[in-house]
């Protein structure tokens, strides 16, 4: 008789049948750098801190040491204006970043740069606009410029955030013109979701709600497959080396999907702070083990498909994989 438990007979007969298993090089760390070189942890998401300069180095030699390939940047500037002219500036925070990380870790970690508006603009929107109209190429035209001054800074790979119509395209064409094709481009795909809130909180300079142009316009219906689907074609059509599908918890189908219609791109999914939050909260408030928890909603985010997972947990869980746990 055929005895489903006889596979799960011990812990090392469980790990020899899996298909496949989560592994530190999986894993892309995100680090919010701040330019004012404060410390501190980040209030919207516990656990996590703000890094100077010199800390994203620590925190950086220690992912490299734990097996993390790779870390997303996000920079957070002392200033912002209505422009987001310090994008573009010589010797601007971000390309100090990247420049301090490529010296120190050279081809041993993967600079990602997440490269959207919202960090350079006072209005702290992802794209452009005037009088309540979108300024599309105005904004994919910027996007571009930037990709360019993070990949000669020392970005390997820029991910285009704003999700405006032909960014991939702009940013490709900036990047091969100013010589940088052997810099990736990876493309944020996302659905309108409420989990990103802890993180705008995070990047946010002030503590007054967004103004402008709602940037939920710009991620697709999280009903609508189709919608999403579509904007994968796009990116990938117009020359994204990698997407990723961003928030993962609740699109872990669509990561599925992603991977049966594009089955030779790599695949990232962003397990964004409200899920992260979400774990930490279960943890504190209902007695659930929290790296069961982590663990369990990572493995679950592979097992629908990711080749690389984008998470605030990823420090931990590479220490917990180290382990065998
Ligand atoms: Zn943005």
């Amino acid at each position: 008789m055929r005895i489903t438990t006889r596979i799960k007979k011990s812990k090392q007969m469980i790990r020899l049948v899996r298909p496949l298993e989560l592994t530190s090089s999986d894993l892309i760390y995100p680090i919010f750098v701040r330019e004012d070189g404060k410390k501190f942890g980040i209030p919207s998401m516990k656990g996590q801190s703000y890094l100077s300069l010199a800390d994203a180095v620590k925190t950086c030699q220690q992912a490299v040491a734990l097996g993390i390939p790779a870390v997303m940047v996000f920079g957070v500037l002392k200033a912002k204006d209505a422009d987001g002219s310090a994008a573009l500036k010589k010797n601007g925070f971000h390309g100090k970043i990247f420049k301090r990380l490529k010296k120190e870790f050279g081809e041993d970690l993967v600079l990602i740069s997440n490269v959207c508006l919202c960090d350079f603009t006072v209005e702290e929107f992802c794209v452009y606009s005037k009088n309540g109209k979108v300024l599309n190429e105005k904004t994919a035209e910027m996007l571009g410029k930037i990709a360019v001054v993070h990949a000669e800074a020392g970005a390997d790979v820029v991910a285009p955030a704003a999700m405006c119509d032909g960014q991939v395209r702009h940013m490709r064409a900036a990047l091969d013109k100013a010589g940088y094709e052997d810099v990736s481009v990876m493309s944020y795909i996302k659905t309108d979701s409420v989990l990103f809130q802890p993180f705008f909180e995070a990047m946010t300079l002030s503590k007054e709600p967004r103004k402008g142009i709602n940037s939920s316009k710009f991620r697709t219906d999280i009903v609508n497959e189709k919608m999403f689907m579509q904007k994968v074609d796009l990116d990938i059509g117009e020359g994204a080396d990698m997407v990723i599908v961003k928030p993962a918890l609740v699109n872990l189908d669509l990561i599925l999907r992603v991977k049966q219609m594009h089955p030779t791109i790599p695949i990232a999914a962003y397990q964004v702070s409200g899920e992260y939050a979400i774990n930490k909260l279960l943890s504190e408030n209902a007695h659930v083990d929290e790296e069961k928890i982590m663990m369990e909603s990572l493995n679950s985010i592979k097992r629908a498909g990711a080749d690389m997972i984008l998470t605030y947990h990823a420090l931990e869980a590479a220490k917990l994989i180290r382990k065998g746990k």
